[in-house]
Parts: C-alpha cells; structure tokens; sequence
C-alpha cells in the first residue's frame, strides 16, 4: 500500500503557512508501514485540485486530503472529490448536531453556511472532530482509499490519532498487528550508524529505518506479526543485535529524549542542578523545564549574556575575562563554579561560545564551551560547531544534557 497527501490551501502556497500537516501525517503512516511516494500542495482551486487528485490516483493507493472542510466558499475538498467520483453529499445528523452544540454551548446563532460542513460523502465512514466542527471521512472505491481530515492542525492530530490511524491499520495489515519501537542514539552521526547495522537495514520483517534530526541519530524497528506480542518478540532481537553493536551511544527509547533521560537520572540519584548560560540564554533550562518532575531537582540558574554581567552576576573576575575571552575553557568553568554556588545546587553548568554567523571575541562561529561543576570536580568540553546559529544553540543544550548523563 502506497499514499500521496494533499494539502489544500493557497495559504500553503503563498508561503504564509507551513505544511505540517503533511509532516505530522507522513510520520503517522510510515509508523504504520504504509510507504509515502508523494505530497502534494494545491490551492483552493477546484480546477486544480481536481488535476491534482488524477495524478493522486494514477500512483497512489490511499490519497489523505487536508484542508478546505470548512464552511466557507473557498473550502471546496469535499465538493471536487464528490463531482469527480459522482457520489452525493448527504447531511450526517450526528455532524449536525455537534456542530449545533458547537453553538449552543457558545450562546452564538449557527448561519447557514456551517451547515455545509456536516455534509459527507454519501457512504463515507465518518471521521468524529472533537476539536471542531468539520468532520472528517474515509471513502473506498474499488480502487482508492480517499481520507478527508480538516485543515487545523489542533483538529486534524487528534483525529488522525484517535479515529483515521486504526483504520488505516486495519486497511493495511489485513488483521495483522504493527508494532515499532524508536531506539534514540547520540553522539554517532547518522552515516556512521547506518555502517555499523548496514545488514539489518534490509531486513523485511522487522525492518529497520534510520532517521536523524538535530544532531541525534533514531532506529525504527517495525515489526508485523498477528498479535501484538508476536511482533515484539520479533522486535527483541534485534533489538539486542544492534544494541550490542553500538550499545556507547544509546540512550533511550520511544518518547525518551536527552532532557527526560538527564531529568530521570538527576531525580533517581537525588541530585540537583543550576546553569548560568550565556549562549542559550536559558534555553538548556528551558528545555529541563519541559519535563514533568523537573522541579524535583532543577534549583534555577542566569541569563549572563554580556561580559559585564558574567562579572556582576556570577562574580567572575575581569583579569580571567581579560586574559582568556569569554568564549574559553575558563569562563565555562568559571560559570559552571557559581552557578553551583550561587544557586546551591549539587552540579553546576556554564554554556558560553559563538553562536554564529560570525565569530565572537577571537573564536570562530560555532565554538561553544561547557563547564560541568559535579561534587569537588570541573570538567569543560569544547565543541566546534558548523550549523546555523540557532541549531548550534540547540546542539549546544544537547551535547551538555548527554555530557552529565555519562
Ligand atoms: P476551517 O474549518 O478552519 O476552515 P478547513 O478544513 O477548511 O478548516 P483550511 O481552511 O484549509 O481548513 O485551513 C484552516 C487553517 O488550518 C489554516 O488557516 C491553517 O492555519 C491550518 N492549516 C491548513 N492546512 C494546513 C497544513 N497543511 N499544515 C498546517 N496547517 C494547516
Ligand atoms: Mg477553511
């Protein structure tokens, strides 16, 4: 089974929006196992979205529409696909209802043009949105599987989670059960990974896909079995197989990421934490804050951004700012010391360097130092980074989460 995505909206194509609806959508099929040769954007232009659909069909087996199930005249999904496999729309009375609460319990008068969107393709499996008004529809003909999910992403997710996602399952595993388990992996570049399992990646069941984002490497394993446990006992091996091939740079699985796994690790060894950051600004907190519990163990930290105020807040002296710049091994290690202190926490983090585009107090772009202050000990790692400004920041927080985690 294949899919091609249509995203309707000329907002798309001028460029006003981005298309995550697709992105979000392309990631929950291939979790299911059904191949994405295509996306396509079209604008509300029934002419051209009908062009759009007959390519759709010449290549596709399942084509997801999102976008234009709306109420007003430029929302004209549903419209075209009805002309085009001539079938009728039909009121769906529990659509109408809920789109009549949708008013009620507002205290506002439904206009005429909402009823429209409790039309559905006559014979549709109706999608229920609890987040909106438009629901959503699953058509089959002979040939095609057609899916309408509404433009919003706050509508389309959880539909897609909740009501499209079991039944593309069942369309595609002919009862069979899927499973996928993500192994998270940091610190082995995505080539260096795709070395070391090369054999695994042509396995067919399970397989094994890699994917990369943001300096982090994940494995995919999917396995298909008739039950849920006898796809996991499909999984476990090798599973274990890559784990003891490259076991150094795993650290989680699933929904684990560096921030919940340094999170975990601080409150299970009764540990607690403060930064003084100047290159991230307070984002490697930010992003501990993300994670429930956190308050367990992060005491707080400071913004120092300017050289002044690494002197006024941190009481580090001028002569070590003088004599080594603040982007060197000392001022991380300096941070790191009273961030520790000041904030009376078991370890200390100072995050300082050059962010980019261009190079800061002698140091090129993309040189960032890390002072980690645990107990009586300091350690500091240079790292010299070549991305974008903002994704070095990122990368900075990471590379520091997976340095107090080991
Ligand atoms: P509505 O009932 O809100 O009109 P709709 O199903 O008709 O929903 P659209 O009118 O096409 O959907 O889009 C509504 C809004 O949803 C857009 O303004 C945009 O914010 C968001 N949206 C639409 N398509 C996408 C997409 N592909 N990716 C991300 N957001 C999108
Ligand atoms: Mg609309």
């Amino acid at each position: 089974m294949n899919a091609e995505i249509i995203a309707v909206g000329s907002e798309l194509l001028l460029g006003q929006i981005n298309n995550t609806n697709a992105r979000f959508i392309s990631s929950q099929l291939t979790e299911l196992g059904i191949h994405i040769y295509h996306h396509t954007v079209v604008g509300d232009n029934p002419r051209r979205l009908l062009q759009a659909i007959e390519i759709a069909e010449s290549r596709a087996d399942i084509i997801i529409f999102s976008g234009g199930l709306g109420p007003t005249k430029d929302d004209l999904t549903k419209e075209t696909i009805a002309q085009h496999l001539g079938v009728n729309l039909v009121q769906d009375d529990q659509a109408m209802a809920s789109i009549q609460h949708f008013f009620d319990v507002r205290n506002r008068v439904m206009t005429d043009n909402n009823k429209k969107q409790a039309l559905v393709l006559d014979g549709a499996t109706v999608l229920t949105n609890r987040h909106g008004m438009a629901p959503g529809m699953l058509y089959e003909t002979d040939k095609h599987f057609y899916m309408l999910l509404p433009g919003p992403p706050s509508e389309l997710e959880p539909m897609f989670q909740f009501e499209a996602k079991p039944l593309l399952a069942s369309i595609v595993s002919d009862g069979e059960q899927i499973v996928s388990q993500v192994l998270h992996f940091y610190g082995i570049g995505e080539s260096a990974l795709e070395v070391e399992v090369s054999d695994l990646l042509d396995l067919t069941n399970p397989t094994v896909a890699p994917l990369a984002s943001d300096g982090e490497v994940m494995l995919r394993i999917t396995a298909q079995a008739e039950s849920e446990i006898r796809a996991r006992e499909l999984i476990e091996p090798i599973q274990q197989e890559i784990l003891q091939r490259v076991r150094k740079h795993f650290y989680g699985i699933n929904d684990d990421s560096l921030s919940s796994k340094l999170v975990e690790m601080l409150i299970d060894n009764k540990l607690t934490i403060a930064a003084a950051e100047s290159l991230t600004a307070g984002r490697f907190m930010a992003t501990l804050a993300d994670i429930p519990g956190v308050g367990e163990a992060l005491q707080g930290g400071v913004v120092v951004y300017n050289e002044e105020m690494k002197i006024k807040q941190l009481d580090i002296s001028r002569e070590l700012l003088e004599e080594y710049t603040v982007v060197s091994s000392q001022c991380a290690e300096a941070m790191a010391l009273s961030a520790r202190e000041k904030f009376d926490a078991d370890i200390g983090v100072g995050l300082t360097g050059a962010a980019g585009p261009d190079a800061h107090d002698g140091s090129p772009a993309g040189t960032v130092w890390i002072g980690i202050a645990i107990k009586d000990t300091v350690h500091t790692y240079k790292l010299q980074l070549s991305a974008q400004r903002n994704t070095n920041r990122l990368l900075a927080v990471k590379a520091c989460q997976n340095f107090i985690i080991q």
